[in-house]
């Protein structure tokens, strides 16, 4: 069977993507091991940015936010608020059902099978999953985070970042609780749906630090998984093979929102597909360099965050509350908030 692009993976990256392409009159044909509706480990909390691709994310969502409370080793606060939400919470489940079903609406196909193994030559790719084979011109890995197609192009993450999370049954209100400075850590998040609570690390024992930092009272069954980083455009692809979202290891290395840039590289990747068919690729490190750019200050930060916790919280955050919500809502960039701690660094260091 032969299609013009066959697609990995129908999460938010692959779905957008086959929407696209199929949009355009392309072939597409997605693939997924899982049955839709499926379930997918997730905070589920985006970036108000989002709107830009999805403007009805107010009605797809189930929660929003304007308020995020920043706190240190579960003490002293920080409150940060914006006039319009800066997130929105989804539920994975029924969110990336729809993105599919709108990419089904442009006319791809769906078949619930798992890749296996894939070749590549100048004449062509050839997918290889349990139940087919497919012959395409072009081939793009939304396959996420244990992404096979990476593997098979021997391309690898950075670094890993460790997540473990639960469903609580407690109350939370409508902020976003983010608590930093625990030893181990990279920070600790409280969203408000389904009282959602979760820890990330690099570390290697994160179940312990996860009882550690909670207790082990009202914690049933906490599920974890890890989330690849690179900021590279060798993580991006080769030749007609592009890689998307976590499969591309994009997620935001201080934050570790993943939702945003599968959909935003989704949307590059097509639209290097569309308009560059000869070299694909190239168009789109050229493209992607802004989600690249943006991930590296990130990294910077979190490296000041993790290292220097303390002196963040009290020194950096304090009096920089307006940049941090205008940074939460997208109006600022992290290259932006990066140069704006350092200058506030210099000036509290030389007083
Ligand atoms: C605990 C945790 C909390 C998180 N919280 C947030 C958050 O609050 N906000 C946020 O923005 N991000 C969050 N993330 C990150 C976010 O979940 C991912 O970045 C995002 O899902 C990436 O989307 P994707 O489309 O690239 O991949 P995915 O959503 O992972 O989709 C990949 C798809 O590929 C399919 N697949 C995999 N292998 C194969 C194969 N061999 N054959 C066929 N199909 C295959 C899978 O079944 C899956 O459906 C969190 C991650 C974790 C682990």
């Amino acid at each position: 069977m032969f299609y013009d692009c066959v697609v990995v993976g129908a999460g938010p990256a692959g779905s957008t993507a086959a929407k696209i392409l199929s949009s355009f009159g392309y072939r597409v044909l997605i693939i997924d091991s899982k049955i839709f509706p499926r379930e997918k480990l997730c905070g589920g909390c985006v970036s108000a940015k989002i709107i830009d691709y999805i403007p009805q994310i107010n009605s797809l969502a189930k929660a929003s936010t304007n308020k995020a409370i920043l706190s240190y080793k579960k003490t002293a606060c920080l409150e940060i608020e914006s006039k319009d939400p800066f997130a929105y919470f989804v539920e994975r489940k029924t969110f990336d059902k729809y993105l599919l079903d709108s990419a089904l609406e442009n006319g791809c196909e769906f078949r619930n099978e798992k890749l296996l193994s894939l070749s590549y030559d100048d004449s062509g790719i050839e997918v290889f999953t349990n139940a087919n084979n497919y012959k395409t011109i072009y081939l793009i890995g939304a396959d996420g985070a244990n992404s096979i197609i990476r593997k098979i192009l021997h391309i690898k993450p950075k670094f890993l970042v460790k997540t473990l999370q639960v469903e609580t049954i407690y109350y939370n209100d409508s902020n976003v609780n983010i608590d930093i400075g625990f030893k181990g850590l990279n920070y600790y998040w409280n969203f408000p749906q389904n009282g959602v609570w979760g820890i990330a690390s690099t570390k290697k024992n994160i179940n312990k630090l996860f009882f550690k930092y909670y207790g082990n009272d009202m914690l049933i069954n906490p599920k974890g998984y890890f989330i690849p980083i690179a900021f590279s455009k060798k993580n991006l692809g080769k030749k007609n093979i592009l890689l998307v979202g976590d499969a591309a290891c994009l997620a935001d290395p201080f934050s570790l929102e993943g939702i945003y840039n599968a959909i935003f590289s989704a949307h590059l990747a097509s639209a290097s597909i569309l308009s560059y068919p000869k070299n694909p690729c190239q168009a789109y490190s050229a493209l992607a360099d802004k989600i690249l750019e943006e991930n590296k200050y990130s990294y910077f930060i979190s490296k000041i965050v993790l290292n220097f916790p303390y002196f963040s919280f009290f020194q950096l955050s304090k009096g920089n509350e307006n940049a941090l919500a205008d940074y939460l809502i997208g109006k600022k960039s992290s290259k932006e908030l990066f140069w704006l701690l350092l200058k506030s660094l210099y000036q509290k260091t030389i007083k």
